[in-house]
């Protein structure tokens, strides 16, 4: 397995009001070697946190209080600055929310790539010129832009530059954390197929970040659901669109008719998500869920198996019966 999260907890402090958010409260999942795995969830339910957890840059008030994140075996949680800071870009690589304004406006696009070659090797001039070369033709960009400033470029260059960074030292994980949200929609479904071809080719494992169903559908192996903080459901990308467990994946189906139809459709479903300060010992979705009862307000209900490698954090699926939730929930 090349990536294990087991149980990662990660909290924020709010040093004014000495509040406590839990961002990711007992999360788990793998990815296995060449994958492509999904996280999906709406806005604040921890999903930039976890990717911040794995690669260990979390701001000062961040911290991960509990869990594993194994990557090859190792336990990044356990590492050292300096050996961390070796496995970043090295081993697993980031193209986060903002990628496209990492970029520094002061430096030409190939140099700063090269920085970042040798903050981790040395080679020589000519071979990281090479390699610019390689990864500019890789990602679609003419190489005679590379000496380029980054003004130059359009936000879609500006976006393959950065995942052009990302690849440069052949990491085994590329995180993309929500990579193309700052770009309009075409430009988006262009970035997201060259990132597949680009997984594909280079046999690296992905975990990709987002809010919009349909992008996982198309892209990933297995998906996760996140909801406030916690995962409702996770299994193969296909069993989770054609046969949803957890009332909150049921309700997220509902509230998008074509899996193509479009982005930002999971907030449809009514009400808000809990607070994430002091959770209660309760399934956060309960007071949202049609089928909620009160061992739902009791205690917080642990991932079960539901189907083949198909797992659900609900204790109602047997007691309502899964079809009789899939129709009610179609009905709404
Ligand atoms: P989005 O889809 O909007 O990017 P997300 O799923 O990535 O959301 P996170 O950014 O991981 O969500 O945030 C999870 C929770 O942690 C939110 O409630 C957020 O307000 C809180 N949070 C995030 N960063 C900090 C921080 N630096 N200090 C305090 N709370 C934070
Ligand atoms: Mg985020």
């Amino acid at each position: 397995m090349l990536l294990e999260i087991e149980d990662l907890r990660t909290t924020y402090t709010d040093s004014s009001t000495e509040s406590t958010v839990t961002a990711v409260d007992g999360v788990s999942f793998e990815i296995e070697e060449g994958e492509s795995f999904g996280l999906v969830g709406e806005s604040g339910c921890g999903k930039s946190t976890i990717a911040k957890s794995v690669m260990r840059i979390l701001p000062d008030n961040g911290r991960i209080t509990d869990g594993a994140v194994r990557l090859n075996g190792e336990d990044l949680t356990e590492l050292d600055a300096e050996p961390m800071r070796q496995r970043r870009w090295t081993d697993i690589a980031l193209i986060s929310q903002s990628a496209m304004n990492a970029l520094d406006p002061v430096y030409t696009v190939d140099t700063q790539i090269k920085e970042a070659i040798e903050a981790h090797e040395s080679w020589s001039e000519q071979r990281m010129d090479d390699r610019v070369v390689e990864l500019f033709e890789l990602v679609g960009i003419d190489p005679e832009r590379r000496h380029d400033y980054p003004h130059q470029f359009s936000g879609g260059m500006k976006q393959r530059a950065m995942i052009a960074m990302a690849l440069v030292l052949d990491p085994d994980l590329i995180i993309a954390d929500e990579p193309t949200t700052a770009l309009d929609v075409i430009s988006q479904d262009t970035i997201l197929h060259h990132l597949e071809e680009l997984q594909a080719e280079t046999g690296a494992s992905m975990l990709l970040i987002t809010h919009d169903m349909s992008v996982v559908a198309e892209m990933c192996d297995r998906t996760a659901v996140m909801y406030a903080g916690e995962l409702a459901e996770r299994g193969p990308t296909e069993t989770i669109f054609t046969n949803p467990y957890h009332p909150y994946t049921l309700g997220l189906k509902n509230a998008f008719p074509s899996i193509h139809g479009g982005a930002d459709s999971l907030i449809s479903i009514p009400g808000a998500p809990p607070p994430l300060t002091d959770p209660a010992d309760a399934c956060r979705f309960a007071d949202r869920c049609p089928f909620a009862a009160p061992e739902c307000r009791s205690s917080d209900p642990p991932m079960k198996e539901v189907a083949d490698e198909h797992e659900a954090a609900c204790a109602r699926i047997d007691d309502v019966g899964i079809e009789t939730m899939r129709e009610q929930a179609a009905k709404r």
